[in-house]
């Protein structure tokens, strides 16, 4: 080890551990893939090769025309923006200019964003919203402006990185449960509160908060969040909620409002529910959704809204937009057509590859379709075999998932034709039996 700090190399090229090193070059050529066009149904990808010296990457130049299972284009809006969203869009741009140029506590606030707030807040049902540049960084700063030392976060064990990010620099206690498990949740707030101090009823609560952090959809898991049961453990315990809808909202329920809707929950029995529009709305940038004083408590005290750049105008006018089509205000059904789309597709696809005999996580009507390779040395295997048959798939490994969690993660989009899902189930199905990721009696042999 270096004696000081400032005799360590700022960069380590070749990786620290020497596994980690082996593994990072086996599998470099399966992430940063150039993709040309738009992230629609069918993307073009190029594809890469390691160079001479076995380190860095380099497009090969050759490209390939593949179907697109891995982009979060849940809505299908990346498809057709030109006829849905474009013009709008186009509007704002020439109108906006393309950034604000200033932090949203400074002259950052545009009207677009104070509309895209009201909007947001009234989609969601909640009084108030606020909105941030980025997704990650929604949850990365509102969770140190709400909780302190004084604090205790509960948290599932999978939530995304940005929410535990967020919970490490909020300087609260953390403490894990068991993914999804209410029985744990509960197990966990009991012995937090009660501390041998008393019964349950009447609890002795150190904290100065407690707050239970979850996911509407995992985004590794493609599960949906048993959000009734938490909530009643919440009030049971006088804890508060705190929701990550990414991947929900304007993807889950009938009329596309996340979670809360898909699980019967009313949006009044949530305090916070927090979502980004990089997914279903084909933009960027998150929200935050609760009483007031939280909306008035996060203008003033959290770092997102004063020391960082707000969204970009143009970026809110084509959420904005898609909110308008989600909602049926556009004065067609696109909206809700889209949102039974993405959920059939969801559902013919899961159980496709069900059939197939893969090992499938998550639940009927998620979007996000991991399927379980185990074997780090698969990732890369699934990942260009299906290259080399045009589908473009995310694969996923350690550390985002533990290093036998390796997986595949489709996305569906409500774009997905049934025979763009029928061809794709065919040749996962050559991949599975050729990598051996068959658990079950396969249908196809
Ligand atoms: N929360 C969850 C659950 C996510 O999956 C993600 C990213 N996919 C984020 C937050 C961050 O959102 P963004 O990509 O919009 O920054």
């Amino acid at each position: 080890l270096p004696k000081h700090a400032n005799e360590a190399p700022l960069l380590d090229p070749y990786g620290a551990a020497f596994y980690a090193r082996r593994i990072k070059f086996r599998v470099q050529d399966c992430f940063f893939r150039p993709v040309r066009g738009r992230p629609g149904t069918y993307i073009d990808v190029m594809k890469q090769t390691i160079d001479e010296d076995g380190i860095r990457l380099k497009t090969t130049g050759e490209v390939q025309a593949c179907l697109n299972l891995g982009s979060y284009n849940y809505l299908g809006f990346a498809d057709d923006w030109d006829a849905t969203c474009g013009e709008c869009v186009h509007g704002a741009l020439r109108k906006y200019g393309p950034a604000s140029c200033s932090a949203q506590s400074d002259a950052g606030t545009m009207n677009v964003h104070r509309k895209l707030e009201q909007v947001v807040a009234d989609f969601v049902g909640k009084p108030a919203a606020v909105i941030f540049s980025m997704g990650y960084n929604t949850n990365q700063l509102v969770l140190p402006a709400i909780a302190n030392a004084g604090s205790l976060i509960i948290s599932d064990k999978l939530n995304h990185v940005s929410i535990v990010n967020g919970c490490r620099a909020s300087g609260a206690k953390v403490i894990a449960f068991k993914h999804n498990n209410v029985d744990d949740l509960e197990r966990t707030v009991r012995k937090a509160i009660i501390e041998g101090r008393g019964e349950a009823d009447e609890p002795y609560q150190p904290w100065n908060k407690i707050i239970i952090a979850v996911e509407g959809i995992y985004s590794m898991e493609g599960e949906i969040c048993d959000l009734r049961a938490i909530v009643d453990v919440a009030k049971k315990y006088k804890c508060y909620t705190y929701v990550d809808e990414a991947h929900s909202i304007g993807a889950l329920g009938k009329t596309g409002r996340g979670v809360c809707e898909h699980t019967g929950v009313s949006p009044d029995e949530v305090d916070i529910l927090m979502g980004t529009f990089s997914k279903s709305f084909n933009g960027m940038g998150g929200y935050i959704a609760g009483s007031r004083e939280l909306i008035d408590h996060l203008r003033s005290r959290c770092a997102g809204m004063l020391y960082s750049s707000s969204l970009s105008p143009v970026v809110a006018e084509q959420v904005l937009t898609a909110f308008r089509i989600i909602s049926g205000e556009d004065g067609t059904d696109i909206g809700r057509e889209r949102l039974q789309a993405i959920k059939d597709n969801a559902n013919y696809f899961r159980a496709g590859l069900k059939e197939i005999g893969c090992s499938v996580l998550g639940d009927d009507d998620s979007p996000v379709v991991p399927v379980m390779l185990f074997h780090y040395a698969k990732i890369s295997a699934f990942s260009r075999e299906a290259l080399a048959r045009r589908l473009a798939v995310v694969v996923v490994g350690a550390p985002a998932v533990p290093l036998y969690g390796s997986r595949v993660r489709f996305c569906l989009s409500a774009a997905h034709t049934r025979e763009d899902l029928s061809i794709a189930l065919a040749e996962i199905a050559e991949i599975a039996r050729d990598l051996g990721i068959r658990y079950t009696r396969s249908a196809f042999g």
